[in-house]
């Protein structure tokens, strides 16, 4: 049943997740990209198809450069009103720190995406605010079998080349939130769980140590030790604009780049 594994796995009364409601089917798809600090740091890459968001867990985030697959493991579906959910998730399944890195709607290129579900091979345009244009979701069947929930869920993430790829780092570019504009330590001076002064969601490891330094500033910016936030923050509304410009201009530059290759090309052939 649709949702069921997103239910099972929570527990409603603990979390402020929303409920698993499946959705109408809508003319417009929403896609978004969640950042989630748990044991591990992860992007959640969902697409919304027949009331509910279809999911995976990018660990590397999704990247520019169509020559960087990036790993996706299938996990289970989400309601369609997760997408707007930014917040705390204090203890249980996926307790740690969820921001909505990005949003927007996206377009199958194919007419039938349970087909190419099914198939293993669903190709989509993005249209958010950080990512865009084409892309494809390819299953990549048994060749990660050793990987968590078996091989059958490994799909790679690989941007597609056009206007919108290039070798800009999104994720280092464009860092913070798309809905509050603030970065993990916001979101978390927000609402700081009581239950991790005992018992944080990650201890040890790279994910660990940076959740220790996230509580630290965040417990300054709630004692008010950072009067610059809001300074910051518009600073960051102004990087994210010039984000989207820029990007068109690493694509533009990339395609200057290309000519040297071309003359390589022909110096070979030449000797
Ligand atoms: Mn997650």
């Amino acid at each position: 049943m649709a949702l069921e594994e997103y239910k099972r796995k929570r527990d409603f009364k603990k979390t402020p997740e929303p409920e698993a409601k499946v959705g109408a089917k809508r003319a417009e798809r929403f896609f978004c990209v969640q950042k989630h600090l748990a044991s591990h740091l992860h992007y959640d890459f969902r697409l919304e198809h027949n009331g509910v968001l279809l999911s995976w867990a990018v660990p590397k985030g999704p990247s520019l450069d169509p020559k960087t697959k990036r790993l996706a493991m299938k996990v289970e579906d989400h309601p369609v009103a997760y997408g707007e959910f930014e917040g705390v998730i204090p203890e249980g399944y996926g307790a740690g720190i969820v921001m909505l890195w990005d949003r927007g709607s996206w377009t199958p290129e194919t007419d039938d995406v349970d087909a190419a579900l099914k198939k293993g091979d669903l190709k989509f345009t993005l249209d958010g605010y950080k990512l865009k244009g084409s892309w494809v979701l390819v299953r990549t069947g048994g060749r990660y079998a050793g990987a968590r929930g078996g091989g059958d869920r490994s799909w790679l993430l690989i941007k597609h080349r056009d206007d919108w790829s290039g070798d800009l780092d999104i994720t280092e570019f464009a860092p913070r939130s798309v809905k509050s504009e603030g970065d993990f330590e916001d979101i978390l001076a927000e609402d700081t769980p009581a239950v991790w002064h005992t018992n944080r969601p990650a201890k040890g490891g790279d994910a660990g140590a940076m959740l220790a330094t996230i509580i630290e500033r965040a417990a300054r910016l709630k004692a008010g030790q950072n009067p610059g936030t809001k300074a910051t923050r518009d600073a960051h509304t102004k990087d994210v604009r010039a984000a989207r410009t820029k990007d068109t201009k690493v694509t533009k530059d990339t395609k200057k780049k290309q000519p040297p290759s071309t003359q390589r090309a022909q110096s070979k052939k030449k000797k």
